[in-house]
């Protein structure tokens, strides 16, 4: 397999049947070797940080990567990792939370669509909509019919947002059951990570089968042509980690952008002293 093509590897087709037990979080192929990754991640982050620049500079291309996992998977850590290196005046990162009263008064994609990102800029979504199909489902937050009709929302909007000038990448971060174990003891052990834990994300942990099940919705009704999903394995982060990397990168040479032109005849421009 060509090395480039791990953005085809995880590529979830649409109308796909995906069972996220036949699917190895595990998975690094073609790579074992968690040194020889971070150097090509480096590599690759050097020209994300190039291509963004001149995203912004051509003005002509919105970005929308939007991030979903279960807790502990590494959602902050990816967007660390991958996008570090970009300048942050091009780059805005919105997680979302329980919401507000006002944006429950709201329909759902309300507080969403404010901050989906204008043309020159990359936006990430920490968490997304798609929590009105996640959490809101497995806890019942609203009745069956809003969920279920929310899937087709869910793609007419994307459809709309993409016809306007957003490019969509979504990204599911998959980890074991075992591992995510590992990580809340591992946040449990070492006192400057107590922030991150809440002991209500033991709760989510009970109903690690309905979350599946409702991410296997997601991935298999909500993959379309222009806002597809990516799968990524993410029991290894350096591996997530490059899979989201390229996929980024595919991303923006498949804009082929050009450097504008002044607005001015620099020809016979001469700097006084
Ligand atoms: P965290 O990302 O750990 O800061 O947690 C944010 C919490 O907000 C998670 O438990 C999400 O499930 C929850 N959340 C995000 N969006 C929604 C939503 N639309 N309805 C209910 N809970 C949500
Ligand atoms: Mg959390």
């Amino acid at each position: 397999m060509k090395e480039n093509a791990l953005h085809v590897k995880h590529l979830v087709k649409p109308g796909a049947k995906i069972k996220l037990k036949e699917i190895d979080p595990g998975d690094t192929a073609p790579y074992q070797d968690k040194k020889e990754v971070e150097k090509l991640l480096k590599v690759d982050k050097e020209e994300i940080t190039k291509l963004q620049e001149l995203l912004y500079a051509e003005g002509k291309h919105a970005l929308l990567v939007v991030i979903q996992a279960m807790d502990t998977v590494g959602k902050d850590g990816l967007i660390r990792h991958v996008m570090g290196g970009v300048n942050p005046q091009g780059c805005s990162v919105s997680s979302f939370k329980v919401p507000t009263a006002e944006e429950l008064a709201h329909d759902y994609l309300w507080r969403i669509h404010q901050v989906t990102p204008p043309k020159r800029m990359i936006g990430i979504f920490n968490r997304s909509h798609y929590e009105d199909v996640l959490v809101v489902r497995v806890h019942g937050l609203v009745p069956k019919p809003v969920w279920r009709a929310r899937y087709e929302q869910i793609n007419a909007f994307e459809k709309h947002l993409t016809e306007n000038g957003v490019t969509i990448l979504k990204f599911f971060l998959h980890i074991s059951k075992e591992e995510q174990k590992a990580r809340l003891q591992a946040r449990l052990d070492d006192s400057t990570k107590h922030w991150k834990f809440s002991v209500g994300d033991l709760k989510e942990r009970e109903l690690w089968d309905d979350y599946m099940a409702a991410y296997e919705d997601v991935l298999n009704l909500t993959s379309t042509p222009w806002a597809p999903w990516y799968l990524l394995p993410a029991n290894h982060k350096w591996y997530r980690n490059l899979v989201a990397a390229r996929v980024i990168l595919e991303t923006l040479r498949g804009f082929e952008m050009q450097w504008p032109v002044s607005q001015d005849d620099l020809t016979n421009v001469v700097i006084p002293d």
